[in-house]
């Protein structure tokens, strides 16, 4: 994880997750997530202390545990104020609730409890309920709403440099993936060309490195979220009286070239697929309905 400045002030760990960082004096800095976990946030720590560079604040950007993984163990290590958006503060506090939700609300198993999955509890001082110029020492640090990967993430802005999160993914990350992680379709897109509009001199997602003609990467986002949105639309259209969510899943997974290994993966992708069809649905153009006790989604008859 090699750190990188990209203005006097502000820069970044790379990493599998980045984890950002905002010199806001010389007696105040911030975090920008925390990393996977304890190991990651060793390693910052570390630099941080080798350069002498001061750490007073945790922004956490959203409730994955790859970007809050380690914050508890920085909480245990020092005193640190912690930021983090509305609702996503609550599965901070009670990290349960993510593999709660991933797995229909049944309580999950321990092995479904795994540190990609569930990170330790982590305390917030600050729940940000709105966009707002965040106070940090003498600094004020814009915030900036971006749902849709999650249900409130909330991103920062820091001397014209955008910390997007995961409003975006790095071009191979997005290609890894096949079918991104998202929870709503709809909102995914807003905040995409939220981001594209925004006078930013640069910006870094949490998967991805940083740029500063970031505009084209979130423009192949955009065209890949709406490919997908389509795709699902034509694997309903192709099954005439509609198809059951489980085959929809599988049939998109295998058109993307996905092959998922284990349950806990499955759920993640069920969910992805899932927010596609919240978006069709909304549309009016699919509905869900119940055959043969099988949730199935059809097309809506015009
Ligand atoms: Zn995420």
């Amino acid at each position: 994880m090699d750190f990188q400045w990209i203005t006097g002030s502000v820069g970044y760990f790379q990493g599998a997750v980045n984890i950002g960082y905002i010199k806001v004096s010389s007696q105040e800095g911030m975090l920008v997530d925390a990393g996977l976990d304890e190991q990651a946030m060793k390693k910052v720590l570390r630099h941080l202390g080798e350069q002498e560079l001061p750490l007073t604040h945790l922004f956490i950007t959203h409730a994955h545990a790859d970007h809050y993984g380690g914050a508890a163990y920085l909480q245990e290590k020092q005193a640190i104020h912690t930021y983090a958006p509305n609702l996503e503060s609550a599965i901070l506090e009670n990290p349960i609730l993510e593999p709660l939700y991933l797995f229909h609300g049944v309580y999950p198993l321990p092995h479904w409890r795994n540190k990609f999955l569930e990170g330790k509890p982590v305390r917030v001082d600050t729940i940000l309920m709105e966009e707002e110029n965040l106070k940090v020492g003498e600094v004020s640090l814009q915030t900036i709403a971006l749902p849709g990967h999650s249900y409130n993430q909330f991103g920062v802005i820091a001397e014209d440099i955008l910390f997007a999160a995961d409003g975006y993914f790095g071009k191979e990350s997005l290609d890894k993936h096949g079918i991104p992680y998202i929870v709503d379709a709809s909102r995914t897109l807003e905040s995409l060309e939220k981001i594209k509009s925004l006078p930013c001199k640069g910006a870094i997602p949490g998967h991805g490195s940083y740029e500063e003609d970031y505009v084209k990467t979130v423009e192949k986002n955009i065209s890949v979220h709406k490919e997908i949105g389509q795709l699902v639309e034509e694997n309903v259209r192709a099954i005439k009286g509609g198809i059951t969510l489980e085959n929809l899943v599988a049939v998109c997974c295998s058109n993307k070239a996905v092959v998922i290994k284990n349950a806990p993966s499955y759920m993640l992708f069920r969910t992805a697929v899932s927010a596609y069809l919240t978006k069709l649905i909304s549309e009016q153009k699919v509905d869900f309905a119940v055959k043969n006790n099988q949730l199935v989604v059809e097309l809506v008859s015009r």
